[in-house]
């Protein structure tokens, strides 16, 4: 094709690194808060949680997708750590698996704080931006781990968890998993159950973000539904581009967009392509695809490193995002698109969060119904004879008509 000569110097402009250094000149102002990352999981398989040990130094460690270094490349400045305990913990040891994950989340805050601040609010996250440090929050994956129980989804909040991912790959008994929908599970709470529904109510009142990743189309749909705050997708992609069911489909993607909601993508290959192998630029099909139907607010990154084997070619590990960022720039995002989904979406977000958030309100009380426990090494305390009649009428009543009839056969 012939180009006109003055055309050429906007040609080379154009082409080459002009858009990786593009990418860099947005990101210095703007770096990206990333939604989900499990490195917290990589130091207690790898290490058992100890820091000190000179192999899990954060600056040299070299066999994760995350290393001090790698984050400075990837002009990383805001960052969910997963705090995540398997679904085999449920009725187990899941509450002290999740104490020593944010544990250990803090350690690192502790241990490195020329790169990790950890913070609680989205006043925090900018803060740490202006100072070049990585705004360092709790994330946890998976409501298994607060046990059923509203006083440990409080005692978690006051310990930094700033999201709840309302189940990982299993049901609790107060909400369903994604596997319900490939069959593999049975539905148990139609999507959340009544106290499914104050853990919700509870999460707003405190300003915890409900994270939908790994649910049900049901929980996602009966939370967007309740929740009066904004929601996130932590980590996931979209389902329309590959139908795995950890993916979000276009009609939940529909409310994502009149509930000013949003969805981290996912870089994990089988979210991806539904392959073994994928690559940036069907990463970037995906973000392309989120902003067509939910709208530019609605897109972010949520690569979901250190939690996966599998990673696109071109975003090995966290020092890639630029990369992902100068592709979205040759797709024609435009600046204030992309800042949205580096980090302003986000903020957004979190800001509407605190913004519903009320203390003063009363707290929600009500236990779940003991019968909703799964019979383990658990106790029963407060589950007393009184107070399971107060919790059934229906029981109290059959017992008023017994002594009522006994009392006229008398
Ligand atoms: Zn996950």
């Amino acid at each position: 094709m012939w180009i006109s000569w003055w055309l050429w110097p906007l040609v080379a402009l154009c082409t080459g690194d002009q858009f990786r250094d593009e990418a860099e000149r947005i990101m210095r102002g703007t770096p990206v808060i990333d939604g989900h990352n499990d490195l917290p999981w990589q130091l207690l398989t790898m290490f058992n949680n100890q820091l000190q040990q000179a192999k899990a130094n954060l600056t040299s460690l070299a066999q994760t997708h995350t290393n001090i270094p790698k984050l400075k490349a990837g002009f990383v400045g805001g960052q969910f750590w997963s705090a995540y305990t398997p679904c085999d913990t449920q009725n187990k040891d899941a509450v002290r698996r999740i104490l020593e994950q944010i544990d250990v989340i803090h350690r690192m805050c502790q241990m490195y704080p020329e790169t990790f601040v950890c913070v609680t609010n989205s006043t925090g996250i900018r803060q740490a931006f202006q100072e070049g440090r990585i705004a360092s929050l709790v994330g946890v994956e998976g409501g298994h781990s607060i046990d059923s129980s509203l006083g440990v989804l409080r005692a978690l909040y006051h310990l930094g968890m700033r999201y709840l991912t309302l189940t990982h790959s299993c049901n609790t008994p107060w909400a369903d998993n994604w596997l319900v929908d490939k069959g593999e599970d049975k539905a148990q709470s139609q999507g959340l159950s009544d106290f499914g529904q104050s853990v919700v109510k509870e999460m707003n009142r405190l300003g915890v973000i409900i994270d939908l990743a790994h649910v049900s189309v049901a929980t996602m749909n009966a939370t967007l539904k309740l929740s009066k705050a904004p929601v996130i997708f932590s980590h996931s992609s979209a389902y329309s581009l590959c139908q795995h069911r950890r993916n979000v489909p276009d009609h939940v993607l529909q409310l994502v967009n009149q509930t000013g909601s949003l969805v981290m993508v996912n870089f994990y290959n089988d979210y991806v392509s539904c392959r073994k192998e994928a690559t940036l630029s069907q990463v970037a099909d995906h973000l392309d695809h989120i902003k067509k139907v939910a709208g530019a607010g609605a897109v972010g990154f949520g690569g979901d490193f250190d939690g996966v084997s599998r990673v696109p070619s071109g975003l090995e590990d966290v020092s890639k995002y630029p990369d992902l960022v100068a592709e979205l720039l040759r797709r024609q995002w435009t600046e204030a698109e992309v800042r949205g989904a580096l980090a302003d979406n986000l903020l957004r977000v979190f800001k509407a969060v605190e913004q519903v958030s009320d203390h003063t309100q009363t707290p929600e009380e009500e236990p779940i119904p003991l019968d909703k426990l799964e019979d383990s090494c658990r106790t029963k305390y407060g589950y007393s004879e009184a107070s399971s009649f107060y919790h059934q009428p229906g029981a109290l009543l059959a017992s008023l008509t017994t002594i009522l009839l006994g009392l006229s056969l008398l």
